[in-house]
């Protein structure tokens, strides 16, 4: 379960050994130290999680979290809170200003892992490796494969992740903005015709099995991934 972490962190020793951690742990990891260069990141491409620490000079960890919730481009991204603090009022803070869940240092690389695995798994479906199925039709993240009725289908990587990613997000419409977002991690630098072009390579790749129905177009506004015709 590779995401793309966004750790925003001012002291550089830790940063450094969060950010190995990570790495080792097959993560890719953008760095921040403050409140501004984090919101830069994420204006540019939306992480899979953020860790936040809480004591950052200028704006909070706190006060980001704030801000992340506010917007609704951002409002869904996983946010885990760093903190030196173990007060209980502390905690309830952290975790009103919007944070999924809070870890005090100092921590051992092992729980940060598991803390991580915990959130994704809870707040982003399409991270994790639990296979999903929906009327016959099957994907699974571990073997990286998808078939349909039992007979297997053929997918280039940005189609197998936005199935993925519709599958875990079913009976909702998604804008090709938030497709852009949450598949390619990116609404800045790709045009939103190329959502168009990966649904209709999906579309067509699900034709043999007649899955492509599931793949609806909702006019002007984007796509939706359902069982109701
Ligand atoms: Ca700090």
């Amino acid at each position: 379960m590779a995401a793309n972490i966004l750790l925003v962190e001012d002291e550089p020793a830790i940063q450094e050994l969060i950010a190995f951690n990570l790495t080792q742990a097959g993560h890719h990891v953008l760095r921040a130290s403050t409140a501004e260069a984090a919101l830069t990141l994420v204006r540019n491409a939306l992480p899979d999680l953020v860790l936040l620490d809480w004591m950052l000079p200028g704006a909070s960890g706190v006060d980001i979290a704030k801000r992340l919730r506010a917007d609704e481009r951002t409002r869904h991204v996983p946010i885990i809170m760093l903190t030196a603090r173990s007060d209980e009022q502390d905690k309830i803070t952290g975790l009103e200003s919007g944070a999924d869940d809070y870890i005090t240092k100092p921590f051992s690389p092992r729980e940060l892992l598991a803390r991580i695995k915990a959130v994704l798994r809870r707040r982003a479906p399409q991270m994790t490796d639990d296979a999903v199925e929906v009327q016959g039709l099957r994907l699974d993240p571990v073997t990286h494969r998808v078939s349909g009725n039992g007979g297997t289908i053929d997918l280039g990587p940005t189609e197998f992740r936005l199935l993925h990613f519709f599958m875990t997000h079913p009976e909702r419409v998604h804008s090709r903005s938030q497709l852009l977002d949450q598949v390619w991690g990116d609404h800045v630098f790709v045009e939103e015709r190329t959502v168009d072009v990966h649904i209709r390579r999906l579309r067509s790749s699900l034709e043999v099995t007649g899955h492509d129905v599931l793949i609806q177009t909702v006019r002007g506004t984007g796509y939706r991934f359902s069982t109701q015709q």
